[in-house]
């Protein structure tokens, strides 16, 4: 789909929302030379892209801000609407918040653009299945009302097991049908959302990708939203995602965590992450990254968020590639020394028998 080896890591940039996170698409010393971003449209303002330093180069990947919208009932997309229209009712994104974002999305020049999800997260019973519903609604309405066909758009899924899924890919087909004369195997690709909440839970996030291996069309493209660190890639890509966005190399390195090397923590001879601060770790010994490089301890690298970043990026990249080479014996080597990543691996194997 995207011409990219598999799995394809999108790396989070705070665009718009200020922050640190460094410009890892421009090449070494600065960044690392890598091509996808993933940016947010709730950040954005229109002609954001021509207005900052994401370069042209960098195939961008456009969220919807689902979760934010919800969050914060009351925003009104900037520059869009005048006071008093925003969603229709209040935490239910309303058609014209649907129509707002895809336009933004386009104007912004998205590659690939997220459709905007009603997220499940602290939903009551009775709520559910209406959710489901504004969930597959807005999807088919994206695709209705799109006018750019090179922008793929990915259909975002929130469920909780197999059932929900069910249930929300028979809504989807019947919306897609009426509204944009598609049948489910016709779309760009999918998107499984809900899983942040349960990023330390490997077990539960292999389960969701499971079930939407075997729900959805044979070959459809799969990206996994908000949870691929260095660890949890391996059993990403095992559970059939294709492309992953991550953002906790920018959350590690706020907390000041250096990300070890996967050789060096796959071999047990460090943990995934060391605390910067007091660390006599030379990190150019364990690290070919521009950042490590710079400093001569991890102690004063903790100071500099943008450099932590970039190395912590490029350990993720670093873990991507090792997945790709050899999926089952980075599996292997993970579960060694750590039992959540051992019950999610044995959820792999159950499913393959
Ligand atoms: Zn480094």
């Amino acid at each position: 789909m995207v011409g990219s080896v598999r799995p394809v890591i999108v790396p989070v940039h705070n665009l718009g929302a200020g922050g640190n996170t460094p410009p890892y698409w421009r090449p070494p010393p600065e960044g690392l030379g890598h091509h996808h971003a993933m940016v947010n449209a709730y950040f954005l303002r229109p002609h954001h892209r021509k207005d900052t330093h994401l370069d042209p180069s960098v195939t961008a990947w456009v969220d919807s801000g689902g979760f934010l919208y919800i969050r914060d009932k009351t925003r009104l997309l900037a520059g869009r609407h005048g006071a008093g229209r925003g969603p229709r009712s209040p935490g239910e994104p309303g058609e014209e918040l649907v129509e707002a974002i895809l336009r933004r999305q386009e104007g912004f020049g998205a590659d690939y653009a997220f459709t905007l999800d009603y997220p499940l997260h602290g939903a009551m019973d009775g709520e559910v299945l209406n959710r489901l519903r504004v969930t597959a609604r807005n999807a088919a309405l994206a695709y209705q009302l799109r006018t750019r066909r090179s922008m793929k758009l990915l259909i975002v899924l929130h469920y909780r097991d197999a059932s929900e899924l069910r249930a929300l890919l028979e809504m989807l087909a019947v919306e897609l049908r009426e509204r944009a004369g598609l049948r489910l195997d016709e779309v760009d690709g999918f998107a499984v959302g809900g899983l942040v909440p349960h990023r330390g839970n490997p077990a539960y996030i292999t389960e969701r990708l499971l079930e939407a291996r075997s729900a959805l069309p044979r070959g459809a493209w799969l990206h996994v939203l908000g949870v691929a660190s260095p660890v949890n890639i391996p059993l990403l890509y095992a559970a059939g995602g294709d492309s992953m966005d991550s953002k906790t190399f920018i959350i590690a390195a706020a907390k000041r965590l250096w990300y070890t090397p996967p050789e060096h923590y796959l071999a047990g001879r460090l943990p995934a992450r060391i605390e910067a601060r007091g660390s006599r770790l030379k990190p150019s010994e364990y690290c070919t990254c521009p950042a490590c490089t710079r400093f001569d301890t991890l102690d004063e690298m903790r100071w500099d968020t943008k450099a932590l970043a970039l190395h912590n990026l490029h350990v993720t990249l670093e873990a991507a590639r090792l997945a790709a080479q050899d999926t089952i014996n980075m599996l292997k080597r993970l579960a060694k020394n750590n039992p959540r990543i051992t019950r999610a691996v044995e959820k792999l194997v159950g499913a393959r028998h």
